[in-house]
């Protein structure tokens, strides 16, 4: 049997839980690279929006993902990079009109097994700190820790609203607290690969925590001396 994500460490949760920030930092803490699953299918969202596809179509969603040449860069640097097509798209990807519609692409099995694919070819030689939803239970069931990071969903809008809010056009906070309700459900309740902890994930709530404290206590763990 094939073993995906030996020499990896997989973080699961929900939107806003915390997982870039502190995953970028836990990657730089160990010398792993890091990838942001997410942004691809942000990338593939953003893709289907330059090509005014219709959101109704699953067809139209997955000829449009099939099509587009999407890169996902893991640099040492603790940051990832999309190019789709020759063209880096990354400050693209964090719009409220994406956010708002990824979640319909992203539960596309076929457009999900694309990105799987890519995501395990990246992590085939280790040392990969891979943040997502379905890390730890389909794309890198070897990995090892497997972390799930999760918080109440008022402290993950309020987190996203504080991070956004000087951006032009940003919504008011009951907007922000209404589409990461929106996607929590269908991220949670679609067919392929929900999300949810894998049975043998470490769950750590955050409410409480500052992100320096969730990065050590995610750095013992993958160093095996959790308390
Ligand atoms: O993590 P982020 O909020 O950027 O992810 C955007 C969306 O991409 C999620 O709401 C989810 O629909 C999808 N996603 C996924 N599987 C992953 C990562 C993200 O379905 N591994």
């Amino acid at each position: 049997m094939q073993r995906n994500g030996a020499g990896a460490i997989a973080i699961d949760g929900p939107a806003a839980a915390g997982k870039t920030v502190v995953g970028t930092r836990l990657a730089r803490k160990m010398g792993y690279r890091f990838l942001d699953t997410g942004m691809m299918y942000r990338a593939a969202t953003v893709a289907a929006l330059d090509a005014g596809a219709d959101f109704d179509s699953t067809d139209e969603l997955t000829r449009v993902a099939e099509a587009m040449d999407i890169e996902a860069r893991a640099a040492a640097d603790g940051t990832t990079q999309i190019v789709v097509d020759g063209i880096d798209i990354t400050s693209r990807l964090r719009s409220h009109e994406v956010d708002s519609r990824v979640s319909i692409v992203s539960a596309i099995p076929r457009v999900r097994e694309i990105m799987v694919a890519a995501q395990r070819k990246l992590a085939s030689h280790g040392e990969i700190v891979m943040v997502g939803r379905d890390i730890g239970t389909v794309v890198l069931t070897d990995a090892d820790p497997k972390i799930f990071l999760t918080a109440t969903i008022e402290t993950r809008a309020k987190r996203r609203y504080e991070e956004m809010k000087d951006r032009p056009g940003q919504p008011p906070l009951e907007e922000v607290l209404a589409t990461m309700r929106r996607r929590d459900e269908i991220d949670s309740s679609r067919e392929a690969s929900p999300l949810r902890p894998a049975s043998d994930a470490v769950i750590v709530e955050t409410d409480e925590m500052t992100v320096e404290e969730v990065v050590c206590k995610l750095h013992d763990i993958a160093r095996g001396n959790a308390s």
